[in-house]
């Protein structure tokens, strides 16, 4: 009412903050390991290895052979908006690492309990570190380790109560979640290895994903889904306008998944794993000219030259906008009402090899 008195602006608690951001970078199991593992990535790892303890639920470590984390860095490790990977908002033009927000490791030191075990090619020894919920360096003790990061989360979202009921209600969801986004690493990722293991009960270990590190698509597919599925798969290559071009593999006519929508696809634009509905929908809506009874499975890589597409959309960054993305869904809806017409001629797997 005109007469009631204008109640004060005040600033929300540092740490109520913290803790809301948080959970917009990280949403789930899946977006938390994910951030973790394009860590790994992006420090040059060639070997990961994803240790959960009851599905993530207890914990989860992502254990490197990177390049470490040198002790200058400790301070400001988890600290928010602290990063080595970009310095002035231009530079995402250029980007060519997965992270570059500063925004991973602070996160998780709001929704649970992170160490980081790191050792650099200049140390004899590693080192241990603790943060406290706002990033701050809280322990440090001298451990033994190779060159590499080991990143340890503890009990996820145990400082915000309904996301946290939620998450151990979903767990196997979120591991369900979890499982197809490392397949999408394993897909994609070339030249390195990935293993991840589940720990459940008394130390029952079992090794849920195991790849090679090849250096081919093909060889991904074949190691992830097996030689039986990769038989029923087509090699797509279409240019687009721009320089844009989409290469990888699609379903063929008589050979769907026949599972859920949506559980054997794959997209990913020059090398990350995205959401792309649009590019679904298309898809299926071609697929099921040929095919009504099933879906398609789909792994397709875009690539899109440095400026014609746009990562720093969603917090996630799953989301990523074409600039021209009506001539890409065209050109891409011509290639495939070819490949699913009646008379296609198909190509043999082994030219692309
Ligand atoms: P971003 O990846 O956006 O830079 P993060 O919060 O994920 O932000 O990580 C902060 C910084 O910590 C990174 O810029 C990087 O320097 C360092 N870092 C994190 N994880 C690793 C790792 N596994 N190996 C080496 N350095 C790492
Ligand atoms: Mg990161």
């Amino acid at each position: 009412t005109p007469d009631s008195v204008s109640p004060t602006i005040r600033p929300i608690n540092k740490g109520v903050v913290y803790r809301i951001c948080a959970g917009q970078v990280i949403l789930d199991l899946s977006s938390a390991v994910k951030e973790l593992v394009e860590n790994s990535l992006d420090a040059g790892a060639t070997s990961i290895e994803i240790a959960l303890k009851e599905y993530g639920e207890e914990h989860f470590q992502v254990i490197d052979n990177g390049c470490g984390i040198s002790p200058n860095n400790f301070k400001v490790l988890a600290l928010k908006h602290h990063t080595s990977k970009l310095s002035d908002f231009p530079d995402l033009q250029s980007l060519t690492t997965f992270g570059f927000r500063g925004e991973a490791l602070s996160s998780l030191c709001a929704l649970g309990d992170l160490t980081v075990e790191t050792r650099t090619k200049n140390e004899t020894v590693a080192t241990h570190l603790t943060f406290d919920r706002s990033g701050l360096l809280v322990g440090e003790k001298k451990t033994a380790r190779q060159i590499g990061t080991t990143v340890t989360v503890k009990k996820l979202f145990s400082s915000l109560p309904v996301r946290s009921k939620e998450f151990h209600h979903n767990i196997r969801k979120e591991y369900g979640k979890l499982i197809t986004l490392l397949n999408s690493y394993a897909l994609i990722a070339k030249g390195v290895r990935l293993v991840c293991t589940n720990t459940t009960g008394r130390n029952v270990k079992s090794v849920v994903l195991k790849t090679q590190g090849s250096g081919s698509l093909k060889d991904n597919i074949i190691t992830v889904f097996g030689m039986s599925t990769f038989t029923c798969l087509e090699p797509v290559i279409v240019h687009m306008a721009d320089g844009c071009t989409v290469d990888g593999f699609l379903s063929k006519a008589g050979y769907g998944s026949g599972r859920n929508l949506g559980d054997r696809q794959f997209f990913f634009v020059n090398g990350r794993p995205v959401d792309l509905p649009k590019v679904s929908k298309l898809v299926n809506e071609l697929y099921r000219g040929a095919n009504s009874r099933q879906y398609p499975i789909a792994i397709m890589n875009f690539t899109i030259p440095t400026g014609a597409c746009d990562v720093n959309v969603t917090p996630d960054k799953r989301k990523i906008f074409f600039s021209d993305e009506g001539i890409i869904l065209l050109s891409l809806r011509e290639a495939l009402e070819k490949i699913y017409s009646p008379n296609y001629a198909s190509y043999s797997v082994n030219k692309f090899d």
